[in-house]
């Protein structure tokens, strides 16, 4: 008997017929004499429907108000699910994030799961029950409720599964697992049987929403054997694992992230500090910054542009003008129509002339490279949003047609 941890994504469980077919794969893998722990996220667009909806009532709603708005969606689907279930006849509980057990810090919007302290869900399985958790939620120490991020739900079930010690994690959704670039951008890219966790790390975190990449993380951290499947079809689904290059690729993906910007410093001192405090100031207002350039320097002045999450642009803009004295800098200027595209591969280490290709398709394509940032294993290019789409179909097409 082992026990398995099932996710569902908002696709998944959208409606009545969908939310029967989640409880036939459920049911099935509890006849075959296993333990269940489901993760639900909410049914279809219902968080964006539920987002529109706070907009209305208030532009600005505290982000303590938001959780307790936006937990809702996971718990509607959390009990359908269970009822459905419990009509064919299994025994069934359903549990909200804080019932569960998911103790998260205090970062509305955001939380990271601390613990899980999984005393019921254990006494549950116990009773031989199929345990129904709604995913993208819990409680902080002050009680309240909160949430991990979008696409929050596949944290909640690795973290499940690392707590359990679960023989498998799976996360069902609306694609038949992870492929070489987003299937409904490329059309002939390629399913993974395998991916690393490094590897699959870099794609969710490069923009590949397949999995949230907290997930992947923690999978990595407490070897958490995770899989991606697809719930509409009965198709082997991509196993993310430990290894090295699994696949024996030199590039495994291309991943695309719309959600950027990109702040440029104009006309900065060029003397030591100040790149620190330009950071620093980003650091204490916890402003995520990613590419980094600095111009080289001229009449004792240089430029420093970077990027950050497209949501964070206007606060940095008043920030950084606020700022403007004690900085030193003569202009600003924030853009937030660009795209980061970029190639993830373990083999790339080791194999030159990647960056190459890459800039290449770009060229092929005539698209024209903002910013490039690389690592061991990912190359990045900050390109115009517009181009993104041609970029991805371009690069994809360099790296896997035959
Ligand atoms: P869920 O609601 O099940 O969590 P998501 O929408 O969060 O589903 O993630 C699945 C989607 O991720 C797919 O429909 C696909 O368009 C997108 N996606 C982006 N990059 C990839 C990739 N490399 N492989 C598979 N899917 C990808
Ligand atoms: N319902 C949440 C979202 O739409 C969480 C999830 O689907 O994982 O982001
Ligand atoms: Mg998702």
């Amino acid at each position: 008997m082992s026990i398995i941890v099932q996710k569902f994504g908002g696709t998944s469980v959208a409606n009545t017929e969908r939310l029967r077919n989640v409880a036939d794969i459920v049911t099935s893998t509890y006849k075959q004499g296993n333990d269940v722990v489901v993760v639900v996220s909410a049914q279809g667009d219902t968080t964006d429907d539920l987002i529109e909806k706070a907009a209305e009532i208030n532009e600005n709603p505290s982000k303590r108000e938001m959780d307790v708005l936006l937990h809702t969606g996971e718990q509607i689907s959390m009990s359908l699910l269970a009822m459905a279930i419990e009509k064919m006849g299994y025994p069934v509980v359903s549990l909200t994030g804080w019932q569960a057990g998911m103790e998260t810090d205090r970062n509305y919007g955001g939380a990271r799961i601390k613990r899980v302290a999984a005393d019921r869900i254990r006494s549950e399985l116990d009773r031989k029950r199929i345990v129904i958790v709604a995913g993208f939620q819990g409680i902080n120490r002050e009680g309240d409720i909160t949430t991990l991020g979008r696409g929050g739900s596949d944290t909640s079930a690795v973290a499940i599964a690392a707590t359990l010690g679960a023989d498998l994690c799976q996360i069902y959704t609306d694609v038949d697992g992870v492929y070489t670039a987003d299937p409904r951008i490329v059309k002939d890219a390629r399913k993974l049987d395998a991916i690393t966790y490094d590897e699959m790390l870099e794609l969710a975190s490069l923009g590949a929403q397949v999995l949230h990449n907290r997930s992947v993380e923690m999978a990595k951290k407490y070897n958490v054997d995770l899989e991606v499947v697809s719930s509409f079809t009965r198709n082997p689904g991509t196993k993310v694992k430990e290894g090295s290059n699994v696949e024996k690729m030199i590039v495994s993906g291309v991943a695309r992230d719309n959600d950027c910007a990109r702040v440029a410093i104009i006309n900065l001192e060029d003397t030591p500090g100040v790149a620190f405090k330009v950071f620093s100031l980003l650091a204490k207002h916890k402003v995520n910054v990613d590419i980094i350039l600095q111009s080289v320097g001229r009449d004792n002045k240089k430029s420093i542009t970077f990027t950050i999450p497209e949501q964070n642009a206007e606060m940095v803009q008043a920030l950084l003008e606020e700022n403007k004295e004690m900085l030193g800098f003569e202009a600003l200027s924030v853009n937030t129509h660009v795209a980061k595209v970029s190639v993830v591969g373990a083999g790339m280490a080791s194999n030159p002339g990647v960056a190459s290709k890459m800039f290449e398709a770009l060229a092929g394509a005539n698209i024209n490279i903002r910013m490039i940032s690389t690592s061991e294993i990912k190359i990045s290019v900050l390109i115009n949003e517009d181009d993104s789409e041609a970029a991805v179909k371009a690069i994809h097409e360099k790296f896997f047609s035959n």
